[in-house]
């Protein structure tokens, strides 16, 4: 590793880094902190992960994944992924591409090549361990690095997702049952008499939807819900600003509308936005992954769906769960994709004396939160200002969590979105889901929508504040 960032060698502290601001993971998170930061700001930052390269979770993910969401909304401000493509085949022919996993590393390798470190006033420590107090140690050569008082740290692996290929099983394994992550599912090297598939969110409909695309007999997988999950239908969540400034007008009559949270999302199922797998049953959880309507179908083929709540201990030829236990094939493969993706630590200031804390502003879209930290960083001095413009909003996951990340969203849009510099900054980024393109030539179709945003923004704002209360 080479430091042209000015780096000089001290006996006692090893080398000191010659940067204003270190960023701990080169994540998403920290590609699209650190992206919009020198796009804007002359400065110079050293970015730290442990991992080899950059990309985060993405270089460990299953093979077979893809963003649920459009690409569009994915990655760093200045460098659209997936060129903003439409797919032309398949099942989702008209909707924006998904990038996959080999599309998301190399597009952040790219970034970091072309835009960051080719600006000469950025380094990825590779292979290198934060490990508080200033300082970077090489998990290779050992070697250790502090950076000055002056330098700002920036923690951009607070919502770190955890992920089955780097998290045991949250249940005890117990003598001969097959357990494998889900990365494992390609390298089977014999089928199984049945697929046991634990887990209610993405991975486990990605792994459910994949089993099915290779052969697998839907009554060959028996699934384990330990709750119900509400999605979002992935064709009302594209770029154009008829289609997703559409959904959001919707979405905000429903609410201020809504006598309760269950009766909402079943009104917003009504009107397309939300998905569930299961008619008959009211889900619980609104961690709201995007989804499309082919892969609803193939996963509502899988009529083996347990709801006895989570796996204590998975035997051979038996499950334990905590309502009751399941008897399957003693050559089951149980595919864990149970790990906790989203997380929800507290919410704190993003802006703190002693480090810079990137999150969420708007309801969910993280890339966009962090893009938007880093250029508001970029443009403000005043700490106190900056949280004013940013507060952070968080991830959901039962349903008043939903209405609380919405809640909060609405308002933090409706703060940084008064400033007019930031209001033309965030028009011309891709990962903003709400923006009108410059340009755009407009329509009768969003003249309509932004009439409704206008007309049910305050009253969805205040229904959702009650909402999120009663819970
Ligand atoms: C399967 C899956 C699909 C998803 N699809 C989408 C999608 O379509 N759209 C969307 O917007 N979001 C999606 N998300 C969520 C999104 O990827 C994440 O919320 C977020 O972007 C993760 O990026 P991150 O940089 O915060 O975390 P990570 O990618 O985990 O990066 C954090 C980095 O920090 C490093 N690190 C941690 N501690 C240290 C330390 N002490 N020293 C050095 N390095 C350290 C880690 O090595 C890691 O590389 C998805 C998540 C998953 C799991």
């Amino acid at each position: 590793m080479d430091l042209p960032l000015g780096a000089c060698d001290s006996p006692v502290m090893g080398q000191s880094l010659d940067v204003d601001y270190l960023v701990i993971g080169a994540g998403a998170t920290g590609m699209a902190f650190t992206d919009a930061l020198v796009d804007h700001a002359d400065v110079r930052v050293a970015l730290v992960d442990r991992r080899h390269a950059p990309g985060g979770h993405w270089l460990k993910a299953y093979p077979f994944v893809r963003l649920h969401q459009s690409s569009t909304f994915y990655g760093v401000a200045s460098t659209l992924l997936g060129g903003g493509r439409v797919q032309t085949r398949g099942p989702e022919a008209g909707l924006h591409e998904r990038a996959d996993k080999a599309g998301i590393c190399s597009y952040f390798a790219d970034v970091l090549a072309d835009r960051l470190e080719a600006s000469g006033r950025v380094e990825l420590l590779a292979g290198c361990e934060y490990v508080g107090d200033r300082t970077v140690v090489s998990r290779i050569s050992g070697r250790r690095h502090t950076v000055p008082e002056r330098c700002r740290i920036v923690d951009a692996r607070y919502l770190s997702p955890d992920i089955p290929a780097e998290s045991p099983p949250r249940f005890t394994v117990g003598d001969g049952a097959r357990v494998v992550p889900v990365n494992f599912l390609p390298h089977v090297e014999e089928a199984p008499g049945c697929h046991v598939v634990v887990g209610s969110g993405k991975t486990a409909t990605d792994a459910c939807v994949w089993l099915l695309a290779n052969g697998v007999d839907p009554d060959a997988i028996c699934w384990i819900r330990p709750r119900e999950p509400w999605m979002l239908n992935r064709a009302k969540i594209q770029p154009e600003p008829e289609i997703f400034l559409g959904m959001v007008a919707d979405l905000l009559q429903a609410v201020a509308g809504a006598p309760s949270l269950p009766d909402l999302f079943v009104r917003l199922e009504d009107l397309g936005i939300m998905l569930r797998i299961d008619r008959s049953v009211t889900p619980t959880m609104a961690k709201t992954p995007t989804l499309a309507t082919w892969e609803l179908d193939e996963l509502r083929s899988i009529e083996d769906v347990v709801r006895l709540g989570h796996v204590t201990t998975a035997c051979r030829g038996r499950i334990d769960l905590e309502q009751g236990s399941i008897a399957v094939p003693g050559d089951a493969l149980v595919v864990d994709c149970a790990a906790d993706g989203l997380k929800r630590p507290p919410l704190i200031p993003i802006w703190r004396p002693e480090v810079i804390t990137p999150q969420p502003v708007r309801a969910g879209f993280p890339c966009f939160g962090a893009a938007l930290a880093g250029y508001v960083e970029a443009t403000r001095s005043d700490d106190a200002e900056k949280n004013r413009l940013c507060p952070p909003s968080p991830y959901g996951n039962t349903l008043a969590d939903w209405a609380q990340m919405n809640l909060l969203g609405l308002r933090n849009a409706a703060a940084f979105g008064a400033e007019p510099d930031i209001r033309e900054w965030s028009a011309a980024t891709a990962l903003n889901p709400a923006r009108i393109p410059p340009g755009h030539d407009g329509s009768a179709a969003l003249d309509d929508a932004i009439t409704r945003i206008g007309a049910h923004s305050g009253p969805a704002v205040a229904r959702l504040a009650e909402l999120a209360a009663v819970g």
